[in-house]
């Protein structure tokens, strides 16, 4: 039998989705040759140096599919382009904006709000988002082994005011299927919670992460499911995502989005309008429009208050009121999310 042939019956041989994981483009180059973006001018001046050997490229091949060749201005490469401008210095940003660091009360566990607990569960995204608040976190230290996650769910057992736990990261789903598994039984035979809620970016960028064996564990969890995607702009929805949306469906999962504004990536009405149609057009509502964190590297995709109040003035006039997401900041040290307007 060939070697092709045995990895096939193989039980422990990869999915598809692991083979993507571990194969994601990490090298600039590479994906300005992909994009055929090299002829358009110096790749170099525009790649970042401090803000990229902090946090590195890393982006999935289906998602780099979606990115129209010849463009720096696509939407999708400005989400993971290490763009010069992050090395920018601007002393209003910082690395911990919303002084996570002091919230961090057990190990993956980050207890901010009344009624709801935040688990990061992986250490780890398959995706880096050059705007994410948590380009600085310290994963490392807060990626518990099964004796700490013992730990941190028995410490959640012991506060009957948990009703809600939230998995986030990291990507959860970057989790293998085993852990994820192991961790929503764990969570669902705690008592008090009757919501269990996954925060993830893997349905997007690789749709192929949502297979049939994780929609069965999806399927068997007792407590309420709600799975917030985060998806920003409609070009990242193609038809692999809208099955994978489709299957998540299936398991009975409430399904939400959740969208940073991002200058010169959404900023701008239609953008908005369209996204919030494909994903209605999926079973999926918008839940939050967020303003960025002010994270140092990021200043190039911040869009004050007053435009956002401005562009949710312009969808409100446009679309239904459950296809118009609530616009929300994070101030630390509140005790929620802050709507704006
Ligand atoms: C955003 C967030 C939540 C969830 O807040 P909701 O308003 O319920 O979506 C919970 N914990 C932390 C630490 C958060 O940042
Ligand atoms: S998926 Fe979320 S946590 Fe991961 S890099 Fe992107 S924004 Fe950050």
């Amino acid at each position: 039998m060939s070697n092709a042939a045995l990895s096939v019956i193989t039980s422990d041989s990869p999915e598809k989705w692991q083979e993507i994981l571990a194969d994601l483009i990490t090298d600039p180059k590479e994906l300005t040759e992909i994009l055929q973006l090299e002829s358009t001018g110096s790749v170099n001046s525009r790649l970042a140096r401090s803000g990229l050997s902090e946090f590195s490229l890393k982006v999935p091949r289906p998602f780099a599919q979606r990115m129209q060749p010849g463009n720096w201005s696509d939407p999708l490469l400005r989400q993971v382009w290490p763009s010069q401008l992050e090395d920018e210095v601007d002393c209003s940003l910082s690395e911990d904006p919303l002084q996570e660091r002091s919230f961090n009360q057990a190990t993956g566990l980050l207890h901010k709000y009344q009624g709801r607990v935040l688990l990061t569960a992986a250490p780890h995204c398959a995706v880096h988002c050059r705007y994410c608040f948590r380009r600085h976190f310290d994963y490392a230290a807060n990626t518990p082994g099964k004796q700490q996650w013992r730990e941190t769910l028995s410490q959640i057992s012991r506060d009957s005011s948990i009703s809600e736990v939230i998995l986030s990261g990291g990507d959860p789903l970057a989790a293998g299927d085993n852990l994820i598994q192991w961790l929503l039984t764990q969570i669902d035979s705690l008592k008090q919670v009757t919501t269990i809620r996954i925060h993830t970016r893997l349905p997007v960028v690789i749709p192929q992460r949502i297979t049939n064996s994780l929609c069965q564990t999806l399927s068997s969890v007792d407590s309420k499911l709600v799975i917030v995607i985060h998806c920003n702009h409609s070009q990242e929805i193609d038809s692999s995502v809208q099955l994978a949306m489709q299957k998540l469906r299936s398991t009975g999962a409430t399904l939400m989005n959740q969208t940073v504004l991002l200058r010169g990536i959404n900023n701008d009405a239609e953008t908005l309008v369209s996204l919030s149609h494909k994903l209605f057009d999926m079973d999926v509502l918008p839940y939050y429009l967020h303003v960025p964190d002010r994270v140092t590297g990021t200043g190039h995709f911040l869009v004050d208050d007053q435009e956002g109040l401005k562009l949710i003035a312009k969808i409100r006039s446009i679309l239904p009121g459950y296809l118009v997401p609530q616009l929300v900041r994070e101030d630390p040290g509140s005790n929620s999310k802050t709507r704006l307007g």
